[in-house]
């Protein structure tokens, strides 16, 4: 039912706008207003705090609807809950009622900013300070590749609170977009995802109350870690729903498409070319819910699952896209069809959250 509902108004209201907003490289409005108004742009939020305290596994199936249609707007409900995690698994009451209500009502979004320019893969290397000063801290450096930088309200940020402990000398803390000292960098010109805006967030002696602190001191490394143990999941969920797109697509155009007197789905080399990107696509699929039940239970081997999760479902997404392109051969080649557009869209699904190979050193330590 849940699925049903949300490929209904994913059709009905975000379709419709994904070539253009690909197109124009601009936010997807018309997403974020169905989304709010169905009360599905951040379905992860505790029905404690007005949330619609969706599990894991729904979580999941939003953002994989979602992004069968626009990649871009699916990273509304899926940062968001990147974003606010920290906040719920690791936030002081006061904070979580602060922040998780006005999340829940659509009345701001949540970004999650842990990499700088020379902080990727190597997060724990960042620079960003944040210094007490009394009943305050005071945060100073630049994130970089921040989605939602510039539209969200609010922002998780990592930052150094003792240089000399390296990942332990990092807290988090949830800066406001209308805090003094807090700006945005040029939209970044990218491949795919043109529509969700990746900016630098400048914090330029950013005052903030200490009680914004997400945790202890010393604990926002751990903290945006097990974020992101949860959080591969729905970029597992963006990639399955993009891949599964470009074999709707190309599924409908092979029956169309007629050469040498018949449509080409007639022909065994395309018909074993589809059911390879079906089997790829439902293994994936069985792997990213499966890591989304042990995500919803807290399972001890949650970090590998998470992992393998995004890793192959990114990696399946890459390759049905492309395969989506030669299905459609020249006309898959331009823009008047969407499947060129699912292929610039899959890459950043083995790249962001960590990238792939990182993936493969998170599963190597946690090996099963
Ligand atoms: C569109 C977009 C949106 C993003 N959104 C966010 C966001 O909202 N918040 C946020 O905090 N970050 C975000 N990121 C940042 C993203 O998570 C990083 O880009 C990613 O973690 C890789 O870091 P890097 O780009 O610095 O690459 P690098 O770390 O410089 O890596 C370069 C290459 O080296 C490889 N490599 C690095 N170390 C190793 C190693 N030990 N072994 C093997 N290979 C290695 C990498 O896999 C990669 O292939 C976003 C990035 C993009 C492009």
């Amino acid at each position: 039912m849940l699925r049903d509902a949300i490929r209904s108004l994913a059709e009905a209201k975000i379709a419709p706008y994904a070539a253009e907003v690909d197109e124009e490289a601009r936010f997807p409005q018309e997403a974020l207003d169905a989304l709010v108004s169905s009360d599905l742009h951040a379905v992860h939020v505790p029905e404690t705090y007005g949330g619609a305290g969706a599990d894991a596994l729904a979580t999941v199936i939003v953002i994989e609807e979602v992004a069968r249609v626009c990649a871009s707007s699916s990273l509304i409900p899926a940062v968001n809950k990147l974003g606010s995690l920290p906040v719920i698994l690791s936030g002081s009451e006061d904070l979580k009622k602060k922040y998780m209500t006005p999340l829940a009502k659509g009345d701001g979004m949540f970004s999650y900013c842990l990499s700088e320019p020379d902080a990727g893969s190597d997060a724990a290397g960042m620079k960003t300070k944040a210094v007490r000063d009394g009943d305050s801290y005071v945060l100073n450096g630049v994130k970089r590749w921040i989605t939602n930088a510039g539209v969200s309200d609010y922002y998780t940020v990592m930052a150094v609170t003792d240089p000399t402990k390296r990942s332990k000398g990092i807290s988090a803390f949830v800066v406001e977009k209308s805090d003094e000292g807090v700006s945005f960098g040029a939209p970044e010109k990218k491949l795919g995802i043109k529509g969700s805006p990746t900016r630098e967030v400048y914090l330029d002696n950013v005052r903030i109350p200490a009680d914004r602190m997400i945790g202890e001191e010393g604990t926002g490394f751990a903290t945006a870690m097990k974020t992101l143990d949860h959080t591969r999941i729905t970029i597992a969920a963006q990639a399955l729903g993009i891949a599964q797109g470009a074999l709707d697509y190309a599924k409908g155009y092979v029956q169309e498409r007629k050469q040498f007197g018949k449509p080409i789905a007639d022909f065994q080399g395309i018909q074993f070319m589809l059911a390879d990107m079906a089997m790829k696509i439902e293994a994936a699929r069985q792997l990213t819910y499966a890591a989304a039940a042990k995500s919803e239970r807290g399972d001890a081997d949650l970090t590998f699952q998470g992992a393998a999760a995004k890793c192959f479902a990114s990696d399946v997404a890459m390759e049905v896209t492309t395969d989506a392109v030669q299905l459609l051969g020249g006309y898959g080649y331009t823009r008047d069809y969407p499947v060129e557009r699912m292929m610039r869209d899959a890459k950043i699904t083995q790249i962001y959250e960590g990238t792939n190979q990182v993936q493969r050193i998170v599963m190597a330590r946690n090996l099963p």
